[in-house]
């Protein structure tokens, strides 16, 4: 029992160090809070990017025509086309698929890439039916959701500041990501022009407003994270020239790269952030996002194993292979509800090859699970509380109805349950109750999609 209370003390340590009493997410979203601010002065001014995205005006429903989208921006990229009926006819049609990008395709040239995504895309294209094509003379226009940082030279051009979520191609950084699509999609004969580049989040928030004028932010939640919302063009002093019309600006936060000394990391994290493609970079992302759940819960597994022998004298060898366990299979386990806990015994056994697990051990595997989605899932709310204070929508005036909705898309929290309850019970306790009713949460399914197209129909250069 030497070994049980070895366990025990790192599992206790790995619980304190994960901790986030709400004073601390307070002390978090202050500091979200002051990065806005900061990343909205100047350039450079803090870890937040806080981009500018050329978005100043959102859907309104007047949109019309064919129009195609595509998605690139995690392990699956998706083209679609939708037919925009205007106010009556809204989303009259769409279609679309979802390709998986060869891992060895995340790493290898520019010109690989893009052919991979072009080719993708005629394919796409050569299945048009009768009833969705472009009328004659008119080329077919395009909303390119990209979802890395990007700084965007105009709504439909924009330069690579970096990969993150497992791509990286080093030419690519710093070149123009439409002319690259465009290069790639004349090499292979598509006919097509790029309308709007658009992070997802801004895609998400564009989507979320087309089907709810509340929606005033957007947060993905899927192998990454990262956030857009609609800000006072004169709060954006960076912002060079005249001030749109609207008074609008959607700024692309890529909170993914926020970063404070309040963030609870813990050992683990360091490790895996060391270990990472990108050292240094994405702090809040490598706490909250899908792509690393899994693995920061593999790596206190490993600790137990190597220094408590957790699964017995020898340490099981997959237990040491980086990302083999993939956060779906966390939340699986996480949510298993059977009385010896059966999912976990047979995750177990099919990732890592470890058999014979007694109840205990799968308990508490459980309660790291728990410990991992609870700081993730709360570390989201105080981002989206930062983001409601500095846009005011934290407290209410007397009389004041209006409501404020924030459009949520990704795997991670579609699928992760007790990270979504989470969330959504953390931002209650920010919120309290009386404002909590004015504030909501929605699931925008693959908004991002329609809200590209969209965009690229408020962009169309035969308006
Ligand atoms: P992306 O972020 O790559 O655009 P998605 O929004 O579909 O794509 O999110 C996919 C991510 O969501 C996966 O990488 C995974 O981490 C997470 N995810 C998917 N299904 C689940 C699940 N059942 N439980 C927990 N996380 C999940
Ligand atoms: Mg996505």
């Amino acid at each position: 029992t030497r070994r049980r209370e070895k366990v025990r003390a790192i599992a206790d340590a790995f619980r304190r160090r994960c901790a986030t009493p709400i004073e601390k997410l307070q002390r978090l979203a202050d500091a979200m809070t002051d990065e806005m601010h900061a990343g909205l002065l100047l350039d450079g001014g803090s870890k937040l990017k806080m981009l500018v995205s050329y978005v100043d005006n959102l859907p309104t429903g007047d949109e019309k025509g064919l129009f195609y989208a595509l998605d690139l921006g995690g392990t699956n990229f998706r083209v679609m086309r939708v037919v925009l009926g205007g106010q009556e006819g809204r989303v009259v049609k769409q279609e679309s698929v979802e390709v998986s990008i060869p891992p060895h395709v995340m790493t290898a040239t520019s010109d690989e890439l893009f052919n991979f995504i072009a080719q993708a895309l005629k394919r796409f294209v050569d299945t048009e039916g009768e009833d969705m094509r472009p009328s004659p003379g008119r080329q077919r226009e395009l909303g390119f959701t990209f979802s890395f940082p990007v700084n965007q030279t105009s709504i439909s051009s924009g330069n690579l500041i970096k990969w993150t979520k497992g791509f990286s191609i080093d030419e690519t950084v710093g070149q123009d990501v439409v002319a690259e699509l465009t290069k790639a999609m004349e090499r292979v004969g598509v006919d097509m022009r790029v309308a709007a580049l658009v992070n997802d989040t801004v895609g998400t928030l564009a989507g979320g407003r087309y089907n709810n004028p509340d929606v005033i932010a957007a947060v993905i939640l899927g192998t990454g994270t990262n956030a857009a919302y609609a800000e006072r063009a004169n709060a954006i002093p960076k912002m060079k020239g005249a001030l749109p019309k609207s008074g609008e600006m959607v700024i692309n936060m890529e909170w993914g790269s926020f970063h404070s000394s309040h963030l609870p990391l813990t050992e683990y994290d360091k490790a895996l952030d060391i270990e990472s493609l990108n050292p240094g970079d994405q702090i809040f992302e490598k706490v909250i996002s899908g792509m690393y759940l899994g693995e920061i819960l593999r790596r206190v597994l490993l600790k137990m194993a190597e220094e408590a022998a957790l699964f017995g004298d020898v340490v099981p060898p997959k237990l040491t292979s980086p990302f083999i366990l993939r956060t779906p299979v966390m939340s699986a386990m996480h949510h298993d509800t059977s009385s010896d806990l059966t999912v976990v015994g047979s995750k177990l056994r099919e990732v890592f090859e470890i058999s014979n697990t007694s109840v205990e051990t799968r308990e508490l595997i459980v309660e790291l699970c728990n410990i991992i989605a609870t700081r993730g899932a709360r570390l989201s709310a105080a981002g989206i509380f930062g983001i409601l204070k500095k846009v005011g929508r934290d407290t209410i005036q007397k009389g004041d109805k209006k409501k404020s909705v924030i459009a949520l898309d990704g795997g991670l929290f579609e699928h992760y349950t007790k990270f979504r309850d989470c969330l959504k019970s953390t931002l209650t306790e920010f919120l309290g109750d009386e404002v909590s009713e004015s504030v909501t949460i929605e699931l925008s399914n693959d908004g991002s999609g329609i809200g590209a197209a969209l965009l690229a129909a408020s962009h169309s250069r035969y308006l």
